[in-house]
């Protein structure tokens, strides 16, 4: 049993220095969202993988797709250093788990070991019948993918190449939705390696502004709505979030708002576990997506059509903002509570758990059903399977008895008005 992991919260800076502000600008300038792969992406990602649960074969090859897009852009991206084709410290691998789907990690590597994650997940579920039914997952969380490749895309092809102080790592995780098992096996590693992760920031359901907000505004003749940036307030440092804001504020033209998810709800809650510090971004409030009626996470219908690809493209750009002022500041992380320190390393070995009220989750479930009427109907056969009422495999010898009439055959098991014979 490892000991719990001291507090340890990142060291934000307070402003962006005038020399990053430079060098966000211009990265941000011709940013819009035909200059993106937004829409190829999530295409890609949610039609050409029926489903991309992390125990199926498709959810395996959304992985190495992943893994195949990161290379292509490091790959394309050389830059002259010298008169040597060389690339910008990026690199790309595949992170193995104890099931099919692997999870990505891309790296640009900087000057030191100290680390700034920017994560989202690869699996996709559909909560009903996960190894058959399709599960597009196109805001959970194909957006949150398609904006970290546009990101890291962005970052690496700068030119003349971005000098890192500290290296930045683009986190593309398996397993999600079963409860975060695949970012659970990356920060245990990271922990073991005594690993120096500056922060963990997920990028997860951030491209849906809720239809009928739209409607209103509409009525109101109001223009429609841009969206905003949801910062998940749940086990979120004071400084972690004030420098969201900051961000938000100087690089983005949406406004953020607080939510609350009310239970660990994402990957960040396994960085969190493993001592490090995480935050969540979301599109709006959590509060106003889950509890709707047209709620459509985990079924068949969180589809492409039901983005706004602007929104997504802002949290492109808090993206780039984000990584590349913290890649470039001057950043320490404290000693973490007077950790132990190991071949020259700072950290520990520690394990705080999930924080309490993981199981809040099963609310966004019950949401989720209610959305799918052939998913309603599976359930409904599989709960009478279960509960012996009906046996479709099985030819169920019957006798009806109307009066002093008896009836025998043989039906095909579904025993719920029948009284079954039991051979003499
Ligand atoms: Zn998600």
């Amino acid at each position: 049993m490892s000991p719990p992991c001291p507090p340890s919260p990142a060291t934000f800076p307070q402003s962006t220095p005038p020399s990053s502000n430079l060098l966000i600008k211009t990265l941000l300038t011709p940013i819009t969202p035909q200059t993106l792969t937004l829409t190829t992406d999530i295409t890609h990602l949610t039609t050409s993988f029926k489903t991309r649960y992390f125990r199926s074969k498709s959810g395996r090859e959304a992985s190495i797709w992943v893994f195949n897009r990161l290379k292509s852009i490091i790959t394309l991206n050389p830059s002259e250093i010298g008169g040597d084709v060389v690339n910008v410290n990026a690199s790309v691998e595949l992170f193995n788990h104890s099931w099919v789907q692997p999870s990505v990690i891309a790296k640009v590597v900087g000057g030191s070991n100290t680390t700034i994650v920017l994560s989202s997940h690869i699996d996709s579920l559909n909560l009903h019948l996960p190894h058959f039914l399709p599960a597009p997952g196109a805001n959970d969380d194909a957006s949150g993918v398609a904006a970290l490749i546009s990101i890291f895309q962005i970052i690496i092809s700068s030119n003349p190449p971005i000098k890192f102080k500290n290296t930045l790592e683009f986190h593309f995780y398996s397993a999600e939705e079963p409860g975060f098992w695949g970012s659970t096996d990356v920060f245990s590693s990271y922990n073991k390696m005594y690993r120096d992760i500056h922060s963990v920031l997920q990028f997860d359901m951030i491209g849906r502004i809720p239809p009928t907000n739209n409607k209103q505004k509409e009525n109101d003749n109001i223009q429609k709505s841009k969206g905003e940036i949801g910062i998940v307030n749940d086990f979120l440092d004071e400084g972690f979030k004030k420098y969201i804001k900051l961000i938000a504020g100087e690089y983005t033209g949406i406004n953020t708002v607080d939510t609350y998810c009310g239970y660990a709800c994402s990957d960040h809650a396994s960085a969190i576990r493993y001592g490090y510090p995480g935050g969540l971004l979301t599109s709006g409030k959590l509060e106003d997506g889950l509890a709707r009626e047209d709620d459509v996470s985990h079924t068949r219908y969180d589809t492409m059509d039901r983005l706004d690809l602007s929104l997504i493209t802002e949290f492109v750009r808090f993206g780039v903002a984000w990584g590349v002022g913290l890649g470039v500041a001057d950043i320490r992380i404290d000693n973490r509570g007077g950790g132990r320190v190991e071949d020259g390393r700072r950290g520990y070995l520690c394990d705080n758990g999930y924080p309490d009220g993981f199981m809040g989750g099963v609310r966004r479930f019950s949401a989720a059903r209610a959305a799918d009427p052939l998913g309603i109907g599976l359930w409904i056969l599989m709960l009478a399977v279960i509960l012996g009422i009906a046996r479709p495999w099985e030819e169920v010898p019957i006798v009806m008895k109307m009066g002093r009439m008896v009836r025998r055959g043989v039906r095909r098991g579904y025993g719920v008005l029948v009284r079954r014979e039991e051979p003499d």
